[in-house]
Parts: structure tokens; C-alpha cells; sequence
């Protein structure tokens, strides 16, 4: 162990550099806003805590035991802390390279590898998986007992539509005014079908092309936070080779977890689609039906906290007449889901889900929105369970719903 941070000390390698530590003037002002830190109320369960322990990897004084290696993994990498943080330190990429540097004395669960690396980046075998699960769902029959990891994944699941196998192109349904490429994301075709369905409709109704290359890959963000970020900076280079000889005007996609991780290790013109949408609205805008209706809003940290644009899903569903539009309250805190955080960390995730479901309830809204695909699960998972039959939608399906001519995507 001490020649491995020895050896790291002297000469660490980007994704490692702990340096960025002596930035921090430990004031504090971050504690307050971390929600493990308000769970547990102990000092290394916060960022200032973290980043005294990172600091100390840095220096060499502090060689990660048991009990250090846990405050640092049950950092949700939610960004809180760094958004509020006078001084500028950059928190997200500090505890990414504390994550790369205990990797090798802290793999992650084996459960976990196969679930990420065996399932959900083998996009045929995902399909089948997807195809499986909607099939037990139909026959009421995902109860059954099924072997773990599957289980809890299947826990987290939404009642699935056909998994969205993508035409290469669709064409402006609307008078044409770009072009942009839609970024599907592992998870997608199976968890998001109706949500990238719906991107299409709106983006052609909103005058844009959109192109869907095939084989696009995954973004690497869980393995950017889960001490891998060699191989996510490989992955999120695969996806911008994919996308960059096409000259497209953006690449969009529907979860902004996605989303931020390709803003901030790409040279992609990258936005949430949401904020895409809201950014260029058409005028006239398409004709849209009313919905009476009340919808809340969870805004995920990767919105809020790395793409800074929290407010562009309110936004956009205040276009649509008759929809009763509410942030949920709390938005300034995660909501548990943190990537693969729910499935290695599920009693921290559902104690910070649970004030969530409360406000949601409390509001007594009939559908709840986000824009992470991560978040919608594991907060549709908190409704199932709380026995409000609530769908988690991207906002974009409220904009399809509404549009009176839909188009049609397959
Ligand atoms: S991270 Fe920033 S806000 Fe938090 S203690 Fe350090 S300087 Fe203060
Ligand atoms: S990233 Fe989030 S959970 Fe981690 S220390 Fe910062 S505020 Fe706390």
C-alpha cells in the first residue's frame, strides 16, 4: 500500500492528482449543502471532511484504511459542495482521482462490474434482458426471485415499453432549421424507450433532423466515478469519434447525467435536451393540446450542479397550456440515486429518497418529471413502493403528449 501512494505522491497522473486539495481554505461554507454530510452529521461523511482526507493522500501523511475508503465512497459526487464553494475547488474531480487511487485497494463489488461492464454496456445482451423483463412484467411475474444483481435492477425498473430499436435518421416534420444527433446512452433503448421516442417527435416538430448513429456507446460516467477514468475518458472519445465527422449542430440526449459527462470530457456541442429544446424554441410554436394536469419537477445534481441550467425543464413545460408546473421541494438535495450509488449504497439512497416521496405526496401532484434516467428510476422505484402508481417522465413526453400533430416514430 505505502508504495503505491508513495509512488503516486511524487509523480501522480492526471486522473490521479490530488493537488487541487490546497485550494480549499476549509471555511466550511460547502457542510451545510451535503446531504450525507446531514445524515450523518460527521465531518468526513462532508466535503470539507473529504477533502481533508484527499489532502492527506495527496501529502502522503494518510494512507486510506477501511473507514477512509467508506467516507469517500459514500460521496454521492453530487456536486453540491463544489457549486457553492467560494474558493473554487474543483470537488468532482478531486474525489474522482481519490476514487482512481483506491480503486486497486477497493474494487468495486462484483456485482457491480457485472452489472455495468456484463449487462448494461452489451447492448445486445441488455436487449434481450429488456425484452425478458417486459415480459415478466406483463405476466406480473417480476417478483420472482432472480438471481443478484438482476434483482435490484429489476426492483428499480419502470413498467418497460418495446425497447426503441433506432432508424438512422428522422427528418424535420416542421420547416427545417438544423440538425442534431441524439445520444441514446447504454441504458436507454431499454429504460428510456418512450422518453427518446418522444425527443424524436419534438425535436422534428421543432424543425431539427435527427440523426441516431449506430454503436454510439456509453458515456463512461460510471466509470469516471467509479475509479475507472481511463477507460471513461476512452469511452466518452468513442462517442465523440461517433458523433463528430457528422457536423451536426448539437448532440442531445434525454438523461443529464449523460449529458455532463460528455460536456465536461468532450468537444461535443452537448446539451440536455430540455435545455436543447427551451434554448430554441420555435416560433410560431407547434400547436400544442392543453393538459390539466399537475406535474412536480425533481431537477437531478447533474442539472443543477454540472450543467447549471436548472430551470430549463420548468421552462419548457410552462409552454403547454393547462399543465400546472411545481418545482419538488428539496431540489437542492440528491436524491439517492448517484449513478450506481443506489445499488452499492441502498440504505443511504433510500434514506435521502424518502423526504422526496413525502414532498411529492404532500404536493399531491398526478406525475412527477426528471431528466436523469438514474434519478427517474430510483424515485419511480420510492413511488411504487409507496404505493402511488406516479409515472417518472422526462419532461419531453409531457411536450409529445401535447403535441396535436405527433408524428410518428416508430
Ligand atoms: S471546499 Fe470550498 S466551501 Fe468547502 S471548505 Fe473548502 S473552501 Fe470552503
Ligand atoms: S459531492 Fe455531494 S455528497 Fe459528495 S461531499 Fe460534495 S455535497 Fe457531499
Amino acid at each position: 500500500m505505502s508504495r503505491t501512494f508513495a509512488c503516486m505522491h511524487s509523480n501522480p497522473a492526471p486522473e490521479h492528482d490530488l493537488s487541487a486539495t490546497q485550494q480549499c481554505v476549509m471555511c466550511g461554507m460547502c457542510v451545510p449543502h451535503c446531504p450525507t454530510y446531514a445524515l450523518t452529521l460527521n465531518e468526513a461523511d462532508g466535503p470539507r471532511g473529504r477533502i481533508a482526507l484527499m489532502l492527506g493522500m495527496h501529502q502522503g501523511r494518510l494512507e486510506p484504511d477501511e473507514a477512509t475508503i467508506e467516507h469517500l465512497t459514500r460521496c454521492l459526487s453530487c456536486r453540491a459542495c463544489e457549486r457553492i464553494c467560494p474558493s473554487k475547488v474543483p470537488y468532482g474531480q478531486l474525489i474522482d482521482a481519490a476514487r482512481a487511487r483506491i480503486a486497486p485497494l477497493h474494487p468495486a463489488p462484483r456485482r457491480i462490474t457485472w452489472l455495468r461492464d456484463g449487462l448494461l454496456l452489451r447492448p445486445a445482451r441488455l436487449l434481450l434482458f429488456g425484452t425478458w423483463l417486459r415480459l415478466l412484467q406483463r405476466l406480473h411475474l417480476d417478483r420472482l426471485p432472480l438471481p443478484r444483481p438482476l434483482a435490484r435492477l429489476a426492483r428499480l425498473a419502470p413498467p418497460l415499453a418495446p425497447v426503441f430499436r433506432p432508424r438512422a435518421d428522422y427528418p424535420a416534420t416542421a420547416p427545417r432549421r438544423g440538425a442534431v444527433g441524439l445520444f441514446l446512452g447504454c441504458m436507454g433503448p431499454v429504460f428510456e424507450a418512450e422518453n427518446l421516442r418522444a425527443a424524436i417527435r419534438v425535436l422534428n416538430a421543432w424543425g431539427y433532423d435527427v440523426s441516431i448513429p449506430e454503436s454510439q456507446g456509453c458515456c463512461g460516467a460510471m466509470h469516471q466515478h467509479g475509479g475507472d477514468p481511463a477507460r471513461s475518458q476512452a469511452m466518452a472519445a468513442g462517442v465523440e469519434a461517433t458523433f463528430q465527422p457528422l457536423g451536426l449542430d448539437a448532440v442531445v440526449g434525454v438523461s443529464s447525467g449523460c449529458m455532463a459527462q460528455l460536456a465536461e470530457h468532450t468537444d461535443l456541442p452537448v446539451f440536455e435536451l430540455s435545455d436543447f429544446l427551451v434554448r430554441h424554441v420555435p416560433s410560431p410554436l407547434p400547436a400544442l393540446r392543453p393538459i390539466e394536469r399537475q406535474v412536480a419537477v425533481h431537477l437531478p445534481c447533474t442539472q443543477r450542479n454540472v450543467l447549471r441550467r436548472p430551470d430549463s425543464a420548468l421552462h419548457l413545460l410552462r409552454l403547454i397550456p393547462g399543465l400546472s408546473v411545481v418545482e419538488l421541494p428539496g431540489n437542492d438535495r440528491c436524491c439517492g440515486a448517484a449513478g450506481t450509488h443506489m445499488l452499492t449504497h441502498p440504505e443511504q439512497a433510500d434514506a435521502l429518497r424518502a423526504p422526496k416521496i413525502e414532498a411529492f405526496r404532500t404536493l399531491g401532484a398526478d406525475q412527477l418529471c426528471s431528466t436523469n434516467v438514474g434519478c427517474a428510476m430510483h424515485l419511480g422505484a420510492g413511488l411504487r413502493e409507496a404505493d402511488r402508481r406516479a409515472e417518472v417522465v422526462h419532461p419531453v413526453r409531457l411536450l409529445a403528449e401535447a403535441l396535436v400533430d405527433p408524428g410518428g416514430v416508430a
